[in-house]
């Protein structure tokens, strides 16, 4: 089976759906209470393990019943959860999310114990770096832990992906640790300071990474697929038509995807369109670990547009 190894974040998110977003001071009554399971580093290694790559997941929670919930879920999905490490010195990652009935949301987020994944925790994991044939990084802890983990994959040889979200901007030093870089249209924006909408725009934004550095950027462009570029080629893969009802964790599936298909031994135009197929089925569905699909469901789906 392919091996990834995921190094990130996991979270509770707490939902509340209602009728109309409260503004400042203002309390709207009337919702509907649900938890669900987020973190981008969780809903990556859950996207590449229904695939069914093999996926080890170094992430940090509190000792506290969210932490539980978090450990049961990953073991429930069979990810492997014995580089979760538990801290006492902060509560389990939480997102407190208010929705209403357009989709339209409000989301504040307490990163609290993935802020504790400092380097010398994830390197009590370091054996898993040998073991993966694909590393896969985002942004919701802390940034030299990332460098670390990028840095000690790329010693071993083994291919590293990074997610640059949220939206922040990276060092060079960081950036030339980085095998492929999939920024959305907006994260591309903010790590080079030019506006991305069109797949050219993409282009130009992938050429001054490479610049940095990096040895590929996917650039992520919601509706319209994804843009490849690796210093030789640019090619706009298209994403698949869906009749899209909930765009979360479509980034999420993208992810987990690309890194499979990679791990898997295919090479960048066998797993981008495997990555966009499985993103385009994570938007047919709400939610964000709900919406990941299985190997089956994305194979039925290819299937079907061939046929
Ligand atoms: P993020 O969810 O991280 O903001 P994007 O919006 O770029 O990232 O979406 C990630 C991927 O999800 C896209 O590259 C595409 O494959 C897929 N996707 C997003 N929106 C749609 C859509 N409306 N129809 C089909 N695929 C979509």
């Amino acid at each position: 089976m392919p091996r990834i190894l995921v190094i990130g974040s996991a979270n509770m998110d707490f939902t509340v759906a209602v009728p109309s977003l409260p503004k400042e001071g203002e309390t709207v009554t009337g919702g509907t209470f649900y938890t669900s399971h987020g973190g981008k580093g969780a809903n990556q290694a859950v996207a590449a393990r229904r695939l069914r790559g093999e996926v080890r997941f170094v992430g940090c929670v509190g000792a506290d019943p969210q932490g539980d919930e978090i450990a049961e879920q990953l073991g429930r999905e069979d990810v492997s959860t014995d580089g979760l490490e538990r801290t006492e010195e902060a509560a389990t990652g939480v997102a407190l999310i208010v929705v209403d009935a357009a989709g339209h949301n409000q989301i504040a987020v307490a990163s609290g114990a993935n802020q504790r994944l400092l380097p010398e925790v994830a390197e009590r994991h370091v054996s898993s770096m040998a073991w993966a044939q694909v590393v896969l990084c985002q942004l919701e802890i802390p940034v030299p832990t990332v460098e670390w983990a990028l840095a000690a994959a790329r010693e071993r040889g083994v291919t590293t992906i990074l997610n640059p979200a949220p939206a922040q901007s990276l060092s060079d030093g960081l950036l030339a640790l980085v095998d492929c870089l999939t920024p959305n249209a907006r994260e591309a924006e903010v790590l080079t300071g030019t506006a991305v909408y069109t797949p050219e725009d993409a282009t130009r934004a992938a050429q001054q990474l490479l610049g940095r550095g990096v040895k590929r950027v996917v650039v992520t462009l919601g509706r319209e697929g994804a843009l490849f570029c690796d210093g030789t080629s640019a090619m706009h893969y298209p994403a698949f038509p869906v009749e899209a009802v909930d765009t979360t964790g479509a980034g999420d599936a993208f992810n987990g995807a690309l890194a499979m298909g990679l791990a898997a031994g295919g090479s960048y135009e066998q797993a981008l369109p495997l990555a966009n197929a499985a993103a385009a089925l994570a938007c047919t569905k709400r939610g964000a670990q709900t919406s990941l699909p299985t190997r089956a469901e994305v194979e039925a789906f290819l299937l079907k547009l061939k046929g």
